[in-house]
């Protein structure tokens, strides 16, 4: 149970107040990342709260903190009383501009990447057809178009075809085979609510076409990469990263609309195009949150607001004033 420190044992202090967690005091919460922490009264450590209905709980603290007194502030962390609880708020909701920014960046990253091997193709390509229309007497233009098209083919298939690289293969538990998964196969897979992790991915198995296997973790986040980006590009189209970032926004951020497609339960195929890069995007981006949050932990400013030395409330408030200040002397950037 969430009722003790995690890291030395002290019994949390408070009641939770609005989180409803029913234990703590001092709680810290970043709403665009969906972390929720109680703070250990004895230790200062930040104990991450369970993942179940977490984003509630959030939601709920975030509503009482707009109504709280902002007690001081740094760019990241703000100490905001409200009654008798403090509330951390860490980081900044993000704006959708930047997510379309950052968004965009990836795409055109993809662009690069599809690029080292459209070209050589099409190079190739273009010299096959020009030698073949040569021969045939044909007109050039109409090769071109082709080509291009063709290309485009070739390099859908190079993509949907590259294994998915799991450390170990899943076995059919229908079947009994060993699944051989190809990006193209995860379209037919399903990311569900699992009991254990924030999501599970159902398998669909590539002999047997039955759902045979259920990865968490890393391996479903790379399984989910691979897949998503296979079929964004399969499905074609508009691919613009304003539209995903908004899908992710209107849904409230990317843990989200990944809970929200999980309880739905749909085939990735299923989804909505914008809502599949929207998905693409998130599970990017929650896999580099995830390893955020570890180095997040070891931040320089939240260990000083952590540091057991800082006991008193006084305390935490002269530290975040004077880490103020000292961003207001340096050139910001
Ligand atoms: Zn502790
Ligand atoms: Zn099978």
């Amino acid at each position: 149970m969430f009722r003790s420190c995690a890291f030395c044992n002290t019994p949390f202090d408070g009641d939770g107040g609005p989180s409803g967690l029913g234990v703590g005091r001092r709680i810290a919460f970043d709403e665009w990342k969906g972390r929720l922490w109680v703070v250990c009264p004895r230790c200062s450590r930040w104990n991450l709260t369970p993942f179940d209905d977490r984003l509630e709980r959030i939601e709920a603290v975030a509503r009482a903190a707009q109504s709280g007194r902002v007690a001081a502030s740094t760019d990241q962390v703000a100490l905001i009383r409200w009654e008798r609880y403090d509330l951390v708020r860490v980081g900044k909701p993000l704006r959708v501009e930047l997510a379309t920014w950052r968004y965009g960046e990836r795409l055109r990253n993809r662009q690069r990447e599809r690029m080292k091997v459209v070209v050589p193709l099409t190079v190739a390509a273009i010299g096959l057809g020009i030698a073949a229309n040569v021969a045939a007497g044909g007109g050039f233009g109409v090769i071109v178009w082709n080509i291009h098209r063709a290309v485009d083919w070739v390099y859908l298939r190079i993509v949907g075809s590259r294994k998915v690289s799991l450390i170990e293969s899943p076995i059919c538990t229908h079947c009994g085979s060993i699944m051989q998964l190809r990006a193209r196969h995860v379209q037919h897979a399903r990311i569900v609510p699992d009991a254990h992790a924030d999501m599970g991915v159902l398998l669909s198995c590539p002999r047997c076409h039955q759902e045979g296997a259920q990865l968490t973790g890393i391996e479903a986040v790379q399984v989910l990469r691979q897949g998503l980006t296979y079929l964004n590009l399969a499905r074609g189209g508009r691919r613009r990263a304003e539209d995903a970032a908004r899908e992710v926004d209107r849904v409230g951020g990317p843990d989200h609309l990944v809970r929200e497609i999980a309880r739905r339960e749909l085939p990735l195929r299923a989804l909505r195009p914008e809502r599949g890069l929207a998905l693409e995007m998130a599970v990017d981006e929650r896999a580099e949150v995830e390893e955020l949050e570890r180095q997040w932990r070891e931040a320089e400013e939240i260990a000083e607001i952590a540091d057991g030395t800082l006991g008193s409330s006084t305390l935490v408030e002269e530290e975040l004033r004077r880490l103020k200040n000292r961003d207001g002397d340096q050139p910001s950037g």
